[in-house]
Formats: C-alpha cells, structure tokens, sequence
C-alpha cells in the first residue's frame, strides 16, 4: 500500500530508491490506463509511413529507409568495471539519434510529423496511403509556413521540434526556462527559430507556450505536460528495443528479467517508453526512473499518491541541476496517472555521479553523453542492489537509456569532462 510519505532523506538532496508501491501486474496497470494500448501500434505504423518524408527531412536517416532508430550495445567492459557478476549490460544510444542527437526526437520529432500530415490532409495535399515525401517540396514549405509551432523546453525538446518544424517550413516559437544552455538556444535561432528566454523554470515556460498559442490562429502547441501524440511517439521505441534483443539473440521472460533505467524530466519520455514496454514485455520487465536528487518532481508526485499536481520546491529542493534535460519541479499529470501502476521505482542521482558517469563513458566507451543522459549508470551503480532484489537468481539484462548528447558542443562537453576527470582522481 502507498502510505502517501516521502523517503525521510529526499529533503537533503541525498540519493534514494524509491521503491514503487502502487505498481501492478500488467493487465491490471494497462486495465487501470485510460490511454489504448493499440495507439501504440498505430504510433509504429505512422512512423513508418513518415518514412519517405524523414528521409527527405533529415538525409541522415536515408540509409535506415528513414527510421529514427538508435543502437542498442552492449558494454562489457563497463560491466567488468562495476563488478557486475552475471547478466548483461546494454546502453540504448538515444544520445545519439541521427535526427536530433537526444530522445526528444521521438516525441518531438513525431508529433511535428504528425501535425503536419494532419492540417496537410485537411488541406487536401495528401491522402491516406501517400507518399509523403511530397510535403518536402517548395509548395508544401510555403503552405507550413503559414502554420506556426509552439513549444516549451529546457533545450532539447526545443530543438526536436524546431529543427524538424523548420525544416517543414513551419514558423516556430521556442520558448526557454532559464536552466537551457545557451548554446541550445544559439542554435534554435541559427535554425530560424524565434526564442522567447523565460527567466523562470520549466513549468512556467510552458505555461507561457501554451497561453501564446491560445491566442494565435493558425498555430498549434507541442505540450510536454499534455500531449499524447508525444506520448505515443516515444512509446514506438518499444518495438525498437525489443526487435533489437531479439536480433542480438538475448531472451526476456521471467527468468531473464529486463530492466530499463529511464532518465526521467517532466515524464513524457520515460513514461511513454514504460508504457510501450509494459505492453511488449508485460511483467517480464521492470522500468525505473532516474531524477536529480534536486528535481526528483515523479517521485514526489508518485511517493505521496495524489491527484493534486505537486511541486520538489514543497519539500525544500531548489531545481538545481546541471543536468539541464531532467531540470523539472513538477511532473507530467498525464504520465503520473498513466504510469503509475506500471513504474517499479525511482533512483535520484547526484550531479557528481553524473559528471564521473559522463567521463567512463567518454574514457571506455567514446560514447558522448550530456549529463542527463549519464544518470542511468549512476543509478545502476548506487542501487543496482537493492532494486534488482526481486530477482536477484535471476539473469537480467540491464539496459541504461542514454538520452542525450552526441550534438552538445565540443567546449561544453570538455568542461563537463574537465569536471568530471577531477572528481575521478580525488576519489
Ligand atoms: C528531456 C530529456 C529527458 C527526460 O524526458 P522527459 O520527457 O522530460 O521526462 C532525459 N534526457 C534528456 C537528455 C532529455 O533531454
């Protein structure tokens, strides 16, 4: 039972587990969703008829047939290194996603792809069944841009949207929380994007978003707290996964167990993801969320079991992270109520161990992750313990979703790793 109580040691910004106590066997959490799970599917099916036109769009996706996929790759060494004694460890590369370099592009991306079919076919520029490349011509750009796109981010999301967005032709309106990095917003506006800094937090900027597309015609807003068609292109990345284990010939069922470590911001992405997980993997699969131990805005929604929006600034947490993606002080309504029963904890993490986990993975693996996307190996190394109890004879497969990063540029990185490679040597 949830006894609605916070872990005693949140307020001081220390690292916890959370272990969830509402979560369900899956056919009583999906009964408990109100969102279809076949909207997944149907998720799936449209990214494939965007197909044509991602390929036209972003030229780096031509050789995959216009799929924005990611390696999934396994990390042997990495596993020696911790000491891991049986079962795998995997990273799912997202950081490194060919359109947009984070896990943005697959709510971002897609709902953007999605908006466009959408007012197009109402337009009557395209059918069901058609091959959509033709919306990357100058006709179809001269008719998104009288179509404008809203949104509200910490950076990355900004960028999903208003890279794709521009690309269409879309008008778009990026508006910023104080924690995104200026060269996030340097290279919306080199897009041609218009950048509207707020000086407050990621809650309020989408506020802002929203209130500004309520009062313009013709625009439509990509809400990071709200929006299904976001949610829905995130879970696609289920089959992804799943096709990927299969390919590489490892097994999940109840005696091959696999968890999935999911930085966790406002919700959307990790959320989505478990969702689509939950339907491919039922039980088999357990997913955990990773927060900031200053931001860990799920974890308090979840641990104390309301319906009412809660707040990390409630309980004496500043919002202050350098990992800027996950730099969130209130969760997705959405995500809480439809994930609740299917999330089997949250991790919080600290922005040392993010910054160590930042350079291992620069130093082992040349994998080039910003610090939101590190926040998995921090967690697996800190509670991998205690949340893997539960099947602890078993052999799991460990897979950390790296989020982030492979676009960041080089000077912003080599601080992160200066950083990081000082905290190493005094440990
Ligand atoms: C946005 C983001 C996340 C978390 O996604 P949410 O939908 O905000 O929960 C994780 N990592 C990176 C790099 C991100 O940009």
């Amino acid at each position: 039972m949830n006894d609605g109580t916070l872990p005693p040691s949140l307020p001081n910004g220390t690292p916890v587990w959370w272990r969830n106590p509402d979560v369900l066997p899956v056919d009583a959490a999906m009964a408990r969703s109100s969102l279809d799970g076949e909207m997944v599917k149907e998720a799936e099916d449209a990214w494939e008829w965007y197909g044509p036109l991602l390929a036209q769009l972003f030229p780096e996706t031509r050789a995959d047939g216009g799929r924005n996929r990611s390696d999934l790759r396994e990390l042997p060494r990495i596993a020696g290194m911790i000491g891991l004694k049986r079962g795998r460890l995997l990273a799912k590369c997202d950081y490194a996603l060919q359109t947009t370099g984070s896990i943005k592009a697959r709510g971002g991306v897609f709902e953007v792809l999605t908006h466009a079919v959408d007012i197009a076919r109402e337009a009557g520029l395209v059918e069901d069944g058609d091959d959509l490349s033709k919306l990357a011509t100058p006709e179809a750009k001269a008719f998104f841009a009288r179509h404008r796109l809203l949104v509200g981010s910490t950076g990355n999301l900004g960028y999903s949207v208003g890279l794709a967005g521009c690309r269409l032709g879309f008008d778009v309106e990026v508006h910023m929380s104080h924690d995104a990095k200026q060269w996030k917003k340097d290279r919306l506006t080199a897009l041609g994007a218009c950048v509207v800094e707020h000086g407050s937090d990621f809650s309020q900027a989408v506020c802002a978003a929203r209130e500004a597309a309520d009062r313009q015609a013709d625009s439509h807003f990509v809400d990071d707290e709200r929006s299904i068609t976001l949610f829905m292109g995130y879970a696609a990345a289920a089959r992804e996964l799943a096709d990927q284990l299969e390919e590489a010939g490892i097994p999940v069922d109840a005696d091959h167990p696999l968890h999935v470590y999911l930085p966790c911001g406002v919700g959307g992405a990790p959320g989505g993801v478990t969702f689509g997980l939950k339907r491919v993997f039922g039980d088999a699969v357990r997913c955990i969320y990773v927060e900031p131990v200053a931001s860990p805005c799920m974890l308090v929604q979840l641990a104390l079991g309301t319906d009412r929006p809660v707040s990390v600034y409630d309980f004496g947490l500043d919002n202050r992270t350098i990992a800027d993606g996950l730099a969130v002080a209130q969760a997705s309504q959405l995500v809480a109520r439809e994930t609740r029963h299917m999330v089997e904890g949250i991790a919080t993490v600290s922005d040392e161990s993010l910054l160590v986990w930042l350079t291992h993975m620069w130093r082992l693996e040349k994998m080039r992750l910003e610090p939101s996307a590190a926040s998995g190996f921090a967690a697996l190394v800190e509670f991998g313990g205690e949340i893997e109890v539960p099947d602890s004879d078993r052999e799991i497969t460990r897979v950390i979703w790296t989020t982030g990063g492979a676009y960041q540029p080089e000077t912003e990185f080599a601080v992160a790793l200066a950083r990081g490679n000082d905290l190493i040597s005094s440990m």
